[in-house]
């Protein structure tokens, strides 16, 4: 079955920021989007400035930046004046601490104040900041400081006595470790009294819009994770896509629940919504149905911006679940990280009147290249389309020169650079930087589709694709066939070798709520798949499992699946979440 497209009506497309996309994306030009900032003196720009000081100076001070939702209960607002004054403090300590503009600062924490503070206050510094996701062991911890050369690790006095102290003395580069709160550990800095004593003034450093600012890595889903170098320049990108895809506007309540240890985290947790002074809700404990909900509703959450994992879990929850809570503030919504099933689009449309808004992008774009925006027509399954400023493609590598295919066609989804937020560097791996630029165009990795509407298509990763007598398959197909099953919560397919027929697809399931793994279930699933993709595209082999191993970012990772299903080395497994083999 193909679903059938959501039609936005003539009110909605009326309040939607951009009205008419494609006429926005024929006429755009990035000035447009650099409209949008303040700037510094000389073509200075530093993402700080733009974030918070700015809206300062405006006199904007008194509006809520961040409203911070600890675990146990405890709530805390950040204005943008005490945000500005936090960060300055911070800024001033990594002074008083004999670091420079340039220096690598980490933060390694949850989702508390002082990481939003770390980070806001490293860039005003002119520093470059790189965020690390707190769940993650001493190992890949250790890995990424020594990759990036971190100088300063900001951290809790927990996280650095369990996964740092053994180790610390023998990163060469680090100068200073900051522990929050009013005491540290031995050799480390505690920051609560360095910030009481800290001037609450500092001059934001007038960086170069080509200063590098973050360091990101990808989340591994394919492999080793990279380091992807970004610069004070991609706020450029941020802004404009704050504004056109996310429905950012002065005073938005806007929750992303993405940790700010991924890129998403940090680009729409941290800097787009601060960007158009929206107030920006940070939820500190991880999902929680009745939680989520209850913040949606009592937090009166106008924009949300989630990943297709958490939707999964609702779903698998049940609309009843839902019913209780009032979404009426809720204006748009939309997802990333994963594609989106089209049963999800349109189980969001049935439980908060609106569907979920997919869009795409990477680590390396820095920013969202592709997406369905509020007045456009959702197509269920479709990415939607490029953003204003972004140039997209389905190529085929052809000698050593790419070939535009033509509507329809399976491809590699390609971007043409000169974005503002596109990655400057892969860290020390030049070659693998240079290698994803051919003929004029960046190559994603992922294949795709576009429909003759202009609407893209995910089909997998390149290399997830399975070959099988001859067809092509991608595995989001196929998974998203399968969770259409009422007994399906969720989905990952790899291919097997096969003698006859190349490979073989083979299906991993996670059940729903009062479904228990059968002979019979098996069968069921396997028919209802052969149904609506054919005998040669429905998996061979269906086997349930409790979980389906994922990334701490929440991807599905199929190569890890495929690896243990043919005895081959897991490889890299640092991004991890705990799984069951
Ligand atoms: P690694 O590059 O280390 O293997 P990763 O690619 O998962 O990890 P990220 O940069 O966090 O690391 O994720 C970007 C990828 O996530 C995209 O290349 C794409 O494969 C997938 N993705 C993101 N958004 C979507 C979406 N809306 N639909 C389909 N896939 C998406
Ligand atoms: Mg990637």
């Amino acid at each position: 079955m193909t679903w059938a497209t959501i039609r936005k009506d003539a009110a909605t497309r009326a309040r939607a920021v951009l009205p008419d996309p494609d006429a926005t994306r024929a006429g755009f030009d990035w000035d447009e989007a650099r409209a949008m900032l303040d700037g510094m003196p000389d073509g200075a720009l530093n993402i700080a400035h733009e974030a918070v000081d700015r809206h300062v100076a405006a006199g904007h001070g008194g509006q809520v930046a961040m409203r911070w939702m600890g675990k146990s209960g405890e709530r805390r607002d950040f204005s943008y004046a005490d945000l500005a004054e936090a960060t300055a403090r911070f800024a001033n300590v990594l002074k008083a601490q004999g670091l420079e503009r340039g220096d690598r600062v980490y933060g390694l924490m949850g989702r508390e104040p002082e990481l939003y503070i770390a980070a806001l206050g490293t860039l005003k510094a002119g520093m470059t900041f790189s965020p690390l996701f707190s769940a993650f062991g001493p190992e890949p911890i250790r890995t990424r400081m020594e990759i990036a050369e971190a100088n300063v690790l900001v951290t809790t006095a927990g996280l650095y006595r369990r996964k740092i102290a053994d180790w610390a003395a023998e990163i060469p580069s680090l100068k200073c470790v900051l522990v929050v709160g009013d005491e540290a550990p031995e050799g480390c800095v505690a920051l609560g009294p360095a910030m009481a004593a800290a001037d609450p003034r500092f001059d934001v450093v007038h960086t170069a819009p080509e200063e590098t600012a973050l360091i990101h890595f990808t989340s591994g889903t394919t492999g080793r994770p990279k380091g992807a170098v970004h610069v004070h320049g991609a706020v450029v990108n941020h802004a404009m896509t704050g504004r056109y895809a996310l429905e950012l506007v002065p005073g938005t309540k806007f929750w992303c629940t993405a940790d700010p240890g991924w890129v998403t985290g940090t680009s729409y947790g941290i800097i787009a919504p601060l960007v158009h002074r929206c107030t920006m809700i940070v939820d500190e404990a991880e999902f929680d149905l009745d939680r989520w909900y209850t913040i949606l509703q009592d937090e009166k959450v106008e924009v949300w911006y989630t990943a297709p994992t958490a939707i999964r879990m609702m779903m698998r929850a049940g609309k009843a679940a839902a019913e209780p809570y009032d979404f009426g503030n809720l204006r748009f919504m939309a997802s990333v990280g994963e594609p989106l099933n089209p049963e999800a689009v349109v189980w969001g449309n049935e439980v908060f009147g609106q569907p979920f808004h997919d869009n795409w992008w990477q680590t390396e774009t820095g920013g969202i290249m592709i997406a369905n925006t509020l007045a456009m027509d959702i197509k269920p399954g479709s990415m939607g389309k490029p953003l204003p400023g972004i140039s997209a493609g389905i190529v085929e590598r052809e000698d050593g020169t790419l070939r535009e295919l033509k509507p329809g066609e399976i491809g590699e989804l390609a971007l043409r650079p000169g974005w503002p937020s596109m990655m400057r560097a892969y860290l020390h791996e030049e070659a693998r930087y240079q290698k994803a630029f051919v003929d004029g165009w960046y190559l994603s990795g992922d294949l795709a589709m576009c429909d003759e509407d202009g609407y893209f298509w995910f089909v997998g990763r390149a290399d997830d694709l399975i070959k099988t007598s001859g067809h092509l398959i991608g595995p989001f197909e196929v998974e998203s066939a399968l969770i259409e099953h009422e007994a399906v919560a969720e989905a990952a397919v790899i291919g097997i070798p096969d003698e006859t027929a190349g490979e073989v697809v083979k299906a991993y399931v996670a059940l729903n709520p009062g479904f228990e793994p059968s002979e019979e279930l098996e069968k069921s699933i396997r028919g209802h798949a052969r149904k609506k993709l054919g005998p040669a595209v429905a998996p061979r082999e269906v086997v349930f499992r409790q979980t389906l191993p994922k990334t701490r970012s929440g991807k599905i990772m199929r190569r890890l699946l495929k690896a243990r299903e043919l005895g081959l080395p897991e490889g890299d497994i640092s991004t991890l979440e705990t799984d069951e083999k």
